[in-house]
């Protein structure tokens, strides 16, 4: 059997990124850049007032109280045509471009004007009040690499560059397929041995948080020729499919046997981790497939660990796989199996130090227990118990708290 780190090698090397597009800069929130970004003009682009006040020359203000005369103003959006000279001041408000001659701003807090003249109470050095033309940045610079995640700080760069087109890879298309015949809809009430259908949910609320676009293709029977059927329909126009359920050792787990015989190459179909050993991984054509096991945590796990590297890199993301973190362990943790485990945890940080509390669970089936989770404490294939206190590497899969 495979370790976690052979597995998820095998699908960064099999997963070939999306091909690149242009697209209009209000659609690009989300996606991830396909081209470095360089500023075309200097940041800012000239020397601009920080305060509203007086443009002033800080020899003039050595000595203080000083009265200079204002001979004019300059407000954002405008240049003063003139210079300021000696015993000279301009009226500046904030965004607007230093005056020639000046060298400073300093506030109107601490003047007092008088017609054309102005009392300075507190003198000035030079550079005060002011961002220097190209002090952000300069013409011509590398500000963000491709491979990046475009947030809404990084559409202000990319706005201030003049990127009203923004080259980028496509959102992955993403179908999701739930098999098992005990499956049913969520809008109906189970009755005997029926389950309602949450990985579905699961599934494609992970997949668009990694940014694909996501159809539920809804459930799926546990007989070979629907299993077929249903993932030859999935893989028409999608990028991965991604089904829950019928990969375990079972009479009714069908979905590897689906996939061999629509022609698809199977790449590995266990793996050792826990929860999620017979996760499974292939392709047909340009159409990758993760048949993902059915219980709701191992479904959830095994995502995390293999599905959302996957679609991060289709999108073209320089860091494909979730963040890992180290953390105190806040209590015990024992792990009797000889392969690697993620275990739902609590990941908080209190007086500026990360904590993991274990949560109590039940087992992979406790979906109930696994909502408080957003990280998983990962313990290596030999370790069985670590002791409350001890350092444990743990990945996040959800937002961090702060306590
Ligand atoms: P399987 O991997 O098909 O053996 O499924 C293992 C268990 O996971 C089943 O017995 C169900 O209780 C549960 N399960 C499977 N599919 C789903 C689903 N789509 N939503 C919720 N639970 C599921
Ligand atoms: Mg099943």
């Amino acid at each position: 059997m495979i370790t976690v780190d052979e597995a998820l090698k095998i699908v960064l090397q099999r997963v070939q990124p999306l091909p690149v597009e242009r697209i209009p800069l209000d659609h690009a929130l989300g996606r991830v850049l396909a081209e470095d970004v360089r500023s075309d003009i200097d940041l800012p682009p000239f020397d601009r007032a920080r305060m509203d006040g007086y443009a002033v020359r800080a020899n003039d203000l050595l000595t203080t109280p000083a009265t200079l005369r204002c001979i004019g103003e300059v407000a954002a959006g405008t240049t003063f045509e003139g210079r300021v000279g000696r015993g000279e001041a301009v009226k500046i408000f904030t965004g607007a471009p230093l005056p020639e001659g000046a060298d400073a701003v300093q506030k109107v807090e601490v003047t007092r004007s008088n017609g054309d003249e102005v009392t300075f109470d507190e003198s000035v050095v030079p550079g005060q009040f002011v961002t220097k033309r190209a002090s952000e940045c300069s013409i011509d610079e590398l500000v963000a690499e491709k491979g990046r995640l475009i947030g809404p700080a990084e559409m202000a760069v990319l706005a201030s560059f003049g990127y009203a087109t923004v080259s980028t890879r496509p959102r992955p298309r993403v179908a999701v397929i739930s098999t098992g015949s005990e499956l049913i809809d969520v809008a109906r009430k189970p009755v005997g041995a029926q389950i309602r259908n949450s990985n579905c949910y699961t599934l494609g609320s992970y997949a668009r948080r990694a940014g694909a676009n996501v159809e539920n293709l809804g459930t799926v029977h546990d007989d070979l020729q629907s299993t077929r059927e249903a993932l030859e329909r999935a893989a028409d126009k999608r990028d991965v499919v991604v089904t829950s359920g019928g990969v375990s050792m079972g009479d009714y787990d069908l979905v590897k046997a689906a996939l061999v015989e629509i022609g698809a190459e199977v790449f590995f179909d266990k793996v050792k981790i826990r929860p999620g050993k017979p996760t499974v991984f292939g392709r047909r054509g340009s159409t990758y497939f993760f048949g993902l096991p059915g219980n709701p945590v191992s479904t959830s796990v095994t995502f995390n660990v293999f599905v959302w590297p996957a679609l991060k890199l289709l999108q073209g993301d320089a860091h494909p796989a979730l963040p890992t973190v180290v953390a105190e362990l806040s209590s015990e943790v024992v792990d009797s199996s000889n392969r690697r485990s993620y275990q739902p945890a609590r990941l908080f940080i209190e007086g500026g130090r990360a904590f993991a509390q274990p949560l109590k669970w039940v087992g992979s089936s406790d979906l109930v227990a696994f909502m408080r989770a957003n990280a998983l404490i990962i313990s290596g294939e030999e370790v069985h118990r670590i002791a409350k206190g001890e350092r444990v590497e743990v990945l996040a899969i959800g937002d961090l708290e702060g306590k």
